[in-house]
């Protein structure tokens, strides 16, 4: 067995004279949540998007799975099995929570021509049955439009877990969430992660949900990596005390959190 999911070796990505990834070498485990943390401009979605295909690297290696992915395509990277949130607004909002995720199970499975017959029941009862997993079996029938916004965060992990990944890439994945629903989402993808062997690598703003989900974390400051172990060590690191203004840096980055990145871009159907 691999001892890493995806390994990044000596990653780098200059953006004009801008070095947003500057040697960024780290592995996430199977079942592993790694949390990688930075304040904003640190770099942290530039390396996302190297990771996952959507920009490529200057220098460096993507290994998944043992097998170099490094410049593939979003769409075959995603075919090996690293699935990502997307912001839902990609979902349909017309179209039920359960038909989302069928449409999501279908395309994964090249069935799509089909969803637009009779069969539309293809792939219900899997469907269900991850949205079950995710908290939603009451919500299936409704059309996304009008769920509330923590229940279309779990509609997207569900889209996300309908390719079955073997790696689950979020960036920002509790933006704009009530501090309570932060917490449950983040025990909801540790279970998740934990039952299915799937190593998470997630960006986040929150140091409650950082602090309290993450097997391991990584501190990115200015396209570096300058700090990496348990929460506990990463807390008491000064180097990392100092990128978050003395200690004070709780407060600091829930002040901060961003609006979903409208850069996202939205599933490929
Ligand atoms: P983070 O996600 O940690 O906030 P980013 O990866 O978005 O940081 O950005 C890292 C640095 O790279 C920033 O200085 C940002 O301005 C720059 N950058 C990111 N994407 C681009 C781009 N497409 N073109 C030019 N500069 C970019
Ligand atoms: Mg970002």
């Amino acid at each position: 067995m691999q001892r890493f999911t995806l390994e990044a070796q000596n990653l780098h990505r200059s953006f004009g004279g801008v070095r947003a990834v500057d040697n960024v070498s780290f592995g996430v485990r199977p079942g592993e949540l790694l949390a990688l943390i930075g304040p904003n401009g640190a770099g942290k979605s530039t390396c996302f998007n190297l990771l996952n295909g959507q920009l490529k690297p200057d220098s460096g290696v993507v290994k998944f799975l043992g097998n170099e992915i490094t410049g593939l395509p979003p769409r075959r990277v995603a075919r090996r099995g690293v699935g990502r949130t997307f912001q839902i607004t990609a979902t349909f909002g017309s179209m039920t929570v359960r038909e989302n995720v069928q449409l999501a199970l279908m395309a994964n499975r090249k069935e799509l021509r089909r969803f637009w017959t009779p069969a539309r029941r293809l792939r219900g009862g899997q469907a269900d049955t991850l949205l079950e997993r995710v908290g939603l079996a009451g919500q299936v029938n409704r059309p996304c439009a009008v769920l509330a916004y923590g229940d279309l965060k779990r509609v997207e992990l569900a889209i996300a877990l309908a390719g079955n990944p073997k790696l689950l890439l979020m960036d920002e994945p509790t933006a704009g969430m009530a501090p309570q629903e932060r917490v449950g989402l983040m025990a909801l993808v540790a279970e998740l992660a934990r039952e299915r062997g799937m190593a998470v690598l997630f960006t986040e703003h929150d140091m409650d949900v950082v602090f309290g989900h993450a097997d391991r974390v990584l501190v990115l400051d200015r396209g570096r990596l300058i700090a990496e172990g348990s929460a506990e060590e990463v807390r008491n690191n000064p180097l990392v005390q100092d990128v978050y203004l003395g200690g004070g840096f709780e407060e600091e980055l829930a002040e901060v959190e961003p609006e979903p990145d409208p850069e996202q871009e939205a599933p490929e159907c």
